[in-house]
């Protein structure tokens, strides 16, 4: 605990006192060393690339000059590591953007099917491309939420993406859609979407900080499969806007399951 201690004189039934005031400024502190520890992180990923960079332009401009079979290898290189830089900027807009407005609550009518089918759509190729079967299960239903229907998107994209990319050829990949009966939407129960893959787990220890900013549980497997550590943190603060909550249970040699659970129209208070 960090206190500010204030020392002044005040006139005190006509005699001079002294007045001492402690302030806990604890959480100031905390978010002054966030800041600090965020600016340090995106310094770190950004200069790794950026390195990679300068050094073989250095090398283009020296050595590789009259070899073209070397250049077209660095040149390779130095558009993944472009990309790698391009995926962080984007990342890093993407979550000041949802930060910023996380207070506003966001309401036009999300038809959630639609964003799971389209969703599911777009990653279908990526999956294939892995070896991962995916599955989709929608109720029979039209499911509707109050929210941005861009950001829950994103949200599904981020979830997926994860459990394509960290689960290995031949495992699965389910999605689905499940929603409350009358009784349990009468006691405040939302919707929930559920991606589950039979990856290789998470080791408990690591669950309760998957949603930090760069936090990742082997940074060097996130890396070589283009992770910028702020997929999670940037769902994270999509569910927190949405009121909505998100629940991560896994079992290290089976898979993991993320679940988002988000209010429906009424429910919100
Ligand atoms: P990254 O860009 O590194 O994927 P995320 O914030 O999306 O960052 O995820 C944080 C970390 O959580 C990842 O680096 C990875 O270690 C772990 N992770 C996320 N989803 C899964 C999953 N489905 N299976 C195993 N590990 C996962």
């Amino acid at each position: 605990i960090t206190y500010r201690v204030t020392c002044g004189a005040v006139p005190m039934q006509g005699r001079q006192g002294v007045l001492v005031s402690f302030e806990d400024i604890t959480p100031m502190e905390q978010a002054g060393q966030m800041r600090r520890d965020f600016v340090a992180n995106v310094s770190h990923e950004l200069r790794t690339p950026l390195t990679a960079l300068l050094g073989f332009i250095e090398t283009l401009q020296g050595p590789a000059r009259n070899d073209t079979k070397a250049q077209e290898r660095f040149l390779g290189i130095m558009g993944a590591e472009a990309e790698r830089m391009n995926r962080l900027v984007s990342d890093l807009l993407s979550l000041s953007r949802v930060e910023a407005d996380e207070r506003v609550r966001p309401v036009d009518p999300v038809d959630l099917s639609t964003v799971l089918q389209q969703t599911r759509h777009s990653l279908a190729q990526l999956a294939e491309d892995a070896g991962i079967e995916m599955s989709l299960h929608l109720p029979e239903t039209t499911v509707t939420v109050p929210g941005d229907s861009d950001q829950l998107r994103q949200v599904l994209t981020n979830l997926i993406e994860n459990a394509i990319k960290y689960s290995g050829r031949g495992t699965c990949v389910r999605i689905s859609l499940g929603t409350p009966d009358y009784e349990s939407r009468l006691r405040g129960q939302g919707v929930r979407i559920e991606v589950s893959d039979t990856g290789p787990g998470i080791e408990a220890v690591h669950l309760p900080r998957l949603t930090e900013r760069f936090y990742r549980v082997d940074s060097h497997r996130s890396r070589e499969l283009g992770g910028t550590g702020l997929g999670l943190a940037i769902v994270k603060h999509i569910v927190n806007r949405h009121r909505g909550r998100l629940q991560v249970e896994s079992q290290q040699g089976k898979g993991t399951t993320f679940t988002v659970i988000l209010p429906l129209q009424g429910q919100q208070d």
